[in-house]
Order: C-alpha cells, then structure tokens, then sequence
C-alpha cells in the first residue's frame, strides 16, 4: 500500500521541475508545456498516459470487469491498463489480459476507438486506446486487479456502472458487430 507523506499536488502536465537527464533546475515552461534545460539544452514535455483497453466477443456477448483496487473500486471496465515503457500497445494489452484472466487473446493491430479521460485523484491525463480481440487460449477467471468479469449483451450496457464512458462506447460497438 503506497501512502503519500505530503499532500503535493501533482499530475502528468505539471511540468518537470529539473531536468530528467542531469538534474539542472528548470525554469518556467513554454506555453505549449515544454520546458528546455540550460545545461543539456533538452526540451521535457509532460504528456498523457498511454493505456490499452479491450473488447472480447464471444457468442453475442462481451466480456466486462469489476476493478478490485483504487481509483474507481468496484466500477465496470474493460480488460487492460498501462503501457509499459518501451512496450507495443498490442503486446502491452495481451499481457495485461494475461495477468487479469489467465488468459491469451490476439489482439486485433487496428485500434477501434480512441479516447482521452482522467484516472486517479491527481486528475491525470490518460490517452486511451481500445482494441478488439479474441481468446485464443484459455477460459478467462479474475486476477490481479479484477475482482470479477461478466458476459453482457447489448440490453446489458445501460445499467452497468462503468468507471470510463468510453469503455461502455467501446462494448456497445463491439457487440453491434
Ligand atoms: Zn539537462
């Protein structure tokens, strides 16, 4: 369990304050956000998080979960979460989905929607990217940060309590197909 010591407000657009590489204190950014270091002469930029969600459709109905941790305890999403550094979105979602359900899927390369929304009491900037996929191995049980899955149907989606509306856009255009 992680407890902040002070309560210091920060997000991914609070600009750096030294810089990455050599650790030279920064002056105040550039309207666009950037900043350039004096000493090494990069620009830092601070942006949104990449993370990957995924729609699974099996016989006319999608695969939803019930998120086991904070922010947003208890709520529905999709199967996914952070891109690791250095990591292709795809391969980042297929071991994501490896590590929630047990499960191996081939993710389909085209993202089908695309969507900005905060995550975490710090109003963080995520850049969501959605892809659709299918189970290739396994049958799908919770782990990790998934406190259970359902199989819904179209009729399903209005009353489910989705942490992220674009997650219920994302399942009701999966399940159109
Ligand atoms: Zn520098």
């Amino acid at each position: 369990m992680i407890q902040a010591r002070k309560d210091v407000p920060f997000s991914n657009t609070t600009p750096y304050r030294f810089c990455p590489a050599d650790g030279t204190p920064l002056g105040d950014p550039r309207p666009s956000g950037g900043v350039t270091c004096p000493e090494c002469g990069r620009s830092w930029y601070r942006n949104s998080a990449p993370a990957v969600g995924v729609a699974i459709v099996r016989s006319g109905k999608a695969l939803v979960t019930v998120r086991a941790r904070e922010p947003e305890k208890g709520r529905v999403d999709v199967p996914g979460g952070f891109v690791e550094v250095g990591e292709h979105p795809a391969r980042g979602l297929e071991r994501e989905v490896r590590e929630e359900l047990g499960i191996e899927v081939e993710v389909e390369e085209t993202p089908v929607l695309l969507a900005t929304h905060t995550y975490g009491p710090d109003g963080n900037w995520v850049l969501a990217i959605s892809f659709l996929a299918r189970i290739v191995e396994g049958e799908p049980s919770p782990a990790d940060d998934v406190a259970g899955i359902r199989w819904v149907s179209a009729e399903d989606i209005d009353d489910l309590d989705f942490a992220w509306e674009h997650d219920r856009r994302l399942i009701m255009a999966a399940l159109e197909d």
